[in-house]
């Protein structure tokens, strides 16, 4: 072995060792096999639309689901008054750990679905409601198993409020005015003005929307960096130092109508979007994005994990901050 090939592999093992450079830091493992069975256990209920039977009795198995993992669960009923005319009874989920804290972080998602098959290329789809395997269930099935990770060991210092919203997805598509904005994320615009404690205060939030897909890109999206820049780039360096630049891009995309809008603007915590945004879908979403393609086979165990694995040590490291 000549002395040129010995100094080339000390290179290769230090730059290697510098790119398996990974948060030490002690916190609890994601199971992204139980996550995805959390997925499995929503679709089960059938579609979640306001109203049907297949959403209250997954509302009761959230909430039961949520206490045995610990939390402190309200359930904060609406009424959500939708734009085709329908008056439908509305539910926000809060899960909290660690009431008493200062410190406060808020994770979200929505736990709907959508009641219209709108993008299906089958027409006759339109009135059908989704199954909502990625969009809605993947983002709750991983903030269930993050608050799994934290009955399993609890956070010193910050307290966790994990708000899954209602109503996310009953939006009017067909309609490009300004006031269509307000016919979605009926359920974060509620909570958003009425916080499930007066006066409620978090230092920040993620939501996590289409989180369980093969191949997801999650980009830097416009509303998340107008709101919350700060908190884009600590999730995309943890994303990054865990080895998920995979799944965690750089690019910068067009700001979207999501929960986090509303939180943002009404409720001034500032929230990002962590959501799936493909460079090669017409759409700029999934191929099964509000289609009858949105089942069980749209979610990759693997996309979970990253995102879990992200949240749980952001969390953690937060933790540490503050010790
Ligand atoms: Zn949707």
């Amino acid at each position: 072995m000549s002395i040129h090939r010995i100094i080339f592999l000390f290179i290769v093992i230090l730059f290697s060792n510098s790119c398996k450079k990974t948060l030490h830091i002690d916190s609890p493992n994601f199971d992204k096999t139980a996550a995805y069975t959390n997925v499995r256990q929503q679709v089960n209920f059938g579609p979640r639309v306001p109203g049907s039977d297949g959403h209250l009795a997954c509302k009761d198995w959230l909430v039961s689901q949520f206490k045995s993992a610990g939390a402190e669960v309200i359930e904060q009923g609406f009424t959500a008054n939708t734009f085709d005319g329908k008056s439908l009874p509305a539910f926000n989920i809060i899960a909290s750990f660690n009431k008493s804290s200062k410190y406060r972080i808020v994770l979200a998602a929505h736990w709907d679905t959508r009641p219209f098959s709108d993008y299906d290329p089958d027409t006759s789809f339109y009135h059908k409601p989704i199954l909502g395997a990625d969009d809605g269930a993947s983002g709750v099935a991983v903030l269930l198993e993050v608050a799994k990770a934290i009955q399993s060991k609890p956070l010193k210092k910050y307290g966790v409020d994990i708000v899954l919203f209602d109503a996310e997805d009953y939006g009017n598509d067909k309609d490009n005015t300004e006031r269509s904005i307000y016919t979605w994320c009926l359920g974060a615009q509620h909570w958003s003005k009425n916080p499930h404690i007066p006066g409620y205060k978090a230092d920040y939030g993620v939501l996590l929307d289409m989180v369980g897909a093969k191949d997801a890109r999650f980009t830097k999206e416009a509303v998340s960096m107008q709101y919350a820049p700060k908190v884009v780039e600590k999730v995309w360096t943890i994303a990054k130092a865990e080895g998920f630049s995979n799944f965690f891009s750089d690019e910068l995309t067009g700001g979207l109508t999501d929960d986090h809008s509303f939180v943002n603007a009404i409720a001034n915590i500032p929230m990002i979007d962590i959501i799936n945004r493909p460079a090669t879908t017409k759409t700029g979403f999934p191929h099964h994005w509000h289609t009858q393609k949105d089942d069980l086979n749209a979610i990759e165990p693997l996309t979970l994990h990253a995102v879990g694995t992200v949240i749980i040590k952001l969390l953690y490291l937060e933790d540490v901050d503050k010790i």
